[in-house]
């Protein structure tokens, strides 16, 4: 069989299927099968699989049929312009979270070697891209998931920053150094944040993401709750939290990070939503 004529079989299966990305989905599984870019698929539509090839490409193809993400099935997600390694035991990253690496990254542009935390660092995507965006950053990745530590300790070596990426195992701040309490510049937090009530209404790719990375408890809060006060304790006067949230959380989670110890305020994301919460702590 040619490139072409797979092509078209599997994008008429993902779309009869109800698949909202049957084209793109069924090339870049094709590229992956055959170790090329998409651009190859264009210019060799007539290029002729083997039969192996074939197979596996079937297999995929009904894989992402029952919903498995692509990511998981590639292994692969691009994020801030890097390449990320991801697999099941990790949310694969969004692109709305690159705003809270850019939001990090204007913050800390004037600090030679500033101290970060990113915690639930997961595939270690926000850890291991602002390390990468500033060569003097130290950055703490915390998860409690070891699975979750693997990925992200094999991406900071992929990308050379395992040296400033440590990556820590624990519940939210507690396996930071003491030694670093009230000294810290940043923590970033893309924590859990989906309301247990949600789950069943999420769409069926999320529903094969670690529920860990994504089950907030009652109101979807109840992590981000427990990291405040925490964060609190490693900040610096004048240190910041960055939590990213959903738009529909935001005056609740405005209320998590209290004035007079914190100055708070909302970003919108590039769709207009409001996103990230950013606190700025005060001391005291
Ligand atoms: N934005 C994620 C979603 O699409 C939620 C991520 C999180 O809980 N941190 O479901």
């Amino acid at each position: 069989m040619r490139v072409r004529d797979v092509l078209v079989r599997a994008q008429a299966a993902l779309r009869t299927a109800g698949s909202t990305s049957p084209v793109i989905d069924a090339e870049v599984l094709l590229a992956h099968v055959l170790g090329a870019d998409r651009a190859a698929l264009y210019a060799a539509p007539e290029r002729e699989l083997t039969q192996e090839q074939v197979a596996r490409y079937r297999e995929l193809v009904a894989q992402r049929l029952d919903g498995v993400p692509v990511a998981y099935l590639t292994g692969r997600k691009e994020f801030m312009g890097l390449d990320f390694q991801v697999n099941p035991a990790v949310l694969i990253p969004r692109p709305e979270t690159e705003l809270m690496v850019e939001r990090a990254l204007a913050l800390l542009q004037d600090l030679p070697r500033p101290l970060v935390v990113d915690v639930g660092t997961g595939s270690g995507a926000v850890a291991v891209s602002i390390a990468r965006h500033h060569p003097g950053a130290v950055v703490y990745a915390v998860d409690i998931s070891k699975a979750a530590l693997e990925v992200a300790g094999a991406n900071a070596r992929r990308h050379g920053v395992a040296e400033r990426v440590r990556c820590l195992e624990g519940d939210l701040l507690a396996p930071v150094p003491p030694e670093l309490v009230g000294r810290v510049d940043l923590i970033c937090a893309n924590l859990p944040y989906v309301p247990s009530p949600d789950f069943p209404h999420l769409p069926r790719d999320v529903r094969h993401e670690p529920r860990l990375a994504l089950d907030g408890g009652p109101d979807g809060l109840g992590v981000y709750r427990r990291l405040v006060p925490q964060a609190a304790r490693f900040l610096r006067p004048g240190g910041r939290l960055l939590m990213e949230i959903d738009p529909r959380q935001a005056r609740e989670a405005l209320s998590l990070v209290p004035a007079p110890d914190w100055e708070v305020f909302i970003e919108r994301d590039l769709s207009g939503k409001e996103r990230l919460v950013v606190g700025r702590y005060k001391e005291g």
